[in-house]
């Protein structure tokens, strides 16, 4: 596209923003909520959409945006609250009744079929009479994507299609059945640079159309070049809304990640004479590869002491998994080296690891941290089954292993399983406090600690915070991950900040800017 034909629509699009503002209220939703499992995913939200705007709405991991857009887009019904269009009451008892509103959501998982055409994808679900006259539906499909410049061929198959092609099948599956409310959740996640240009070229061209655009991400910076107003979800609340124009990075940072921890969350000191001492772990210059072959760690090094919380502050996907895997051995670096208490273990896979010094808890429960198919005790000694007083000259001694069972389950509160039953039933908090259990009773050094609060109740992540604490307290070192700011600011020494798989800040507790961390974990820093 010529920066003519830009210019114009950027034009025509404040003239309709105008319009808009005008009384073109399109969607509101008041005082929104909706819990899963008795926990508020939004709490008491309330948005707004005028026709002809791209509307952001951004926050941290666990915020509570897509859940807002399900409720919008009538995936879920709220368990409280109201949502008008145009000023009507409406209930949305599923998607299919909010598309006849008008309003078309695209999820971050894409659900296509994937031995299907584009065409028969887009008709899917329209009833009996598309099937017939598929080159009709693909005519219609060739001239919507010729209009919105979401280049596609309709009579491809979409397993043939890249990820970036099949989020273009599902917005024109939208703009197909007439979406005037098109929300798009976390659309930049899975597109390389250049297709997300293409992607907000079209989101320009469908709001100069008057229809308007709900953008989900937690890339302030995008939000910030791409959106006319925006809304900050933080922990399940409505943080503000502002107008784009009139706000700032600092400002946004301070709405998503709040200014309360200034006063409400001073570091922990440590409690006793545990000062940080020797090293545990010391990560040299580590290069790893990402899933898609890029580099997802670049260069990174830092130690983590004895009598030390160093905390790794950062929105989830900057290469902080593939860091945690390459640290304990599920994946191998291209470049550098990792130590653990005396032993160099670059070369090592996870065993070694363990038994140089490493614990760990890994982000991911029920995949890496735990055998999912087994019950409890089989997944309790995983890691020690072949040793004493668990095994006797080769043999399982099931007594021991019942009774280590026994009192791990007592001394760190697990609760909810059932003899013989897999672990895979039992609920997040208390799979959390039984892999905790499992990697702090053994022998180790330093901790390595994932998300480890993520999707836990208050008193389960309270409970796995003051385990992190005694281990400091007792002179290990940890190395801890979270994708909550608060926490990691809480309980650490040392805060580093992550961002596009570097470590692009180092804080000890003296220097520790909140606004600045915040900023560096959007990737706007002011320095
Ligand atoms: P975001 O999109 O901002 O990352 P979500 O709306 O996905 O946030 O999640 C908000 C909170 O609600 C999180 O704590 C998440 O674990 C929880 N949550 C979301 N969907 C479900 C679900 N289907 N079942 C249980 N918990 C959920
Ligand atoms: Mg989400």
């Amino acid at each position: 596209m010529t920066s003519d034909t830009s210019l114009a629509r950027a034009v025509e699009h404040s003239a309709q923003t105008a319009v808009a503002k005008q009384g073109g209220l399109r969607l509101k939703g008041e005082d929104l909520t909706k819990s899963f499992y008795g926990v508020p995913a939004i709490d008491r939200v309330s948005f707004e959409l005028v026709a002809g705007e791209v509307h952001g709405l951004l926050g941290e991991n666990g915020a509570g945006k897509s859940t807002l857009c399900s409720v919008l887009s009538g995936l879920y019904r709220p368990d409280s609250g109201q949502i008008t269009m145009r000023g009507e009451p409406v209930q949305f008892r599923s998607p299919h009744e909010a598309s006849g509103h008008g309003i078309g959501m695209v999820y971050q998982h894409f659900r296509l079929v994937d031995s299907f055409t584009v065409a028969q994808n887009i008709v899917l679900g329209l009833g009996k009479q598309f099937g017939r006259q598929m080159k009709v539906v693909e005519n219609k499909v060739a001239s919507l994507a010729e209009e919105y410049g979401l280049d596609i061929d309709p009579s491809a198959a979409v397993w043939q299609l890249s990820v970036g092609e099949q989020q273009r099948v599902e917005i024109l599956k939208q703009l197909f059945r007439g979406a005037e409310i098109l929300i798009l959740d976390e659309p930049t996640a899975v597109l390389a640079p250049q297709e997300a240009d293409r992607l907000f070229e079209a989101v320009s061209t469908i709001v100069a159309r008057n229809h308007a655009v709900v953008l989900v991400s937690h890339k302030m910076r995008e939000i910030l070049e791409h959106t006319d107003r925006l809304t900050v979800l933080r922990r399940g609340k409505n943080a503000g809304s502002v107008e784009t124009a009139d706000t700032n990075p600092a400002e946004v940072a301070k709405m998503m990640f709040g200014e309360r921890y200034v006063a409400d969350y001073r570091p922990i000191e440590a409690t006793t004479a545990a000062r940080a001492g020797e090293p545990v772990l010391i990560v040299q210059g580590l290069d790893v590869e990402g899933d898609r072959g890029l580099a997802a760690v670049k260069d990174v090094s830092f130690t983590v002491r004895r009598g030390e919380i160093v905390g790794v502050a950062g929105v989830s996907g900057n290469g902080q998994r593939e860091l945690q895997e390459a640290i304990a051995g599920l994946r191998s670096a291209r470049q550098g080296s990792v130590t653990i208490a005396d032993t160099d273990c670059s070369k090592m896979g996870p065993r070694g690891r363990t038994r140089s010094g490493l614990a760990y808890v890994p982000e991911d429960r029920l995949g890496t941290g735990l055998a999912p198919g087994l019950p409890l005790e089989h997944n309790i000694v995983l890691k020690s089954y072949d040793r004493a007083p668990h095994s006797k000259g080769g043999v399982l001694a099931p007594a021991n292993i019942a009774a280590t069972t026994k009192q791990l389950v007592e001394d760190f509160d697990v609760r909810g399983a059932r003899d013989g039953m897999q672990v895979s039933l039992m609920s997040g908090g208390n799979l959390q406090k039984a892999i905790l259990a499992r990697e702090l009773t053994a022998d180790h050094d330093v901790l390595l600690a994932a998300a480890p609060t993520r999707g836990l109740d208050i008193s389960a992540a309270d409970t796995v915070r003051s385990h992190i604490l005694n281990e400091r307290d007792e002179g290990r070192g940890v190395l801890l991950f979270s994708e909550d700011l608060e926490e990691v600011i809480h309980l650490s020494d040392i805060v580093m900040v992550m961002f596009h798989g570097e470590i692009v800040g180092t804080f000890t507790r003296d220097e520790l800017d909140i606004d600045e961390v915040g900023l560096l974990m959007t990737g706007s820093s002011s320095k």
